[in-house]
């Protein structure tokens, strides 16, 4: 389900979900970065988008058994990009922490992703979880 039109991207963006993480959602626009991506695919966790997170993870590691439906009670509750890295133009680090409630009990995920740039579109490959920090 997506926000309303007039309220904020969860990414934590400071803008509206329309002009950012929106576009790639419905597939108006492509992200430009890894960054956008990996915004655009924690903003797709908030809102169940199954399709989306499948449609930007590379074909070689999407998990067989990825379904978000195992995720029921995940409450997401903010991101924060912590750094950003481009190598050749086609590679690229995200390191980030993400905040969440399980059945009330709240967590922070830190992870460090990995992404590739193919066919003019950032995938994502793979990430390190550092775990709480
Ligand atoms: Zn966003």
């Amino acid at each position: 389900m997506a926000p309303f039109p007039s309220e904020l991207c969860p990414c934590g963006s400071t803008i509206l979900y329309t002009q950012c993480c929106g576009p790639y959602h419905t597939g108006a626009a492509i992200a430009p970065n890894a960054e956008a991506l990996m915004r655009s695919r924690y903003t797709a966790y908030v809102l169940g988008n199954a399709d989306y997170l499948k449609a930007t993870w590379h074909p070689s590691r999407f998990p067989p058994q990825f379904h978000l439906d195992d995720q029921p009670h995940t409450q997401w509750l903010g991101l924060k990009v912590k750094r950003y890295e481009l190598s050749e133009d086609s590679h690229a680090l995200v390191e980030f922490i993400a905040r969440y409630k399980i059945n009330g009990r709240a967590h922070r995920l830190h992870e460090v992703s990995r992404f590739v740039r193919e066919g003019g579109r950032w995938l994502y490959l793979s990430g390190e979880i550092d775990g709480d920090v």
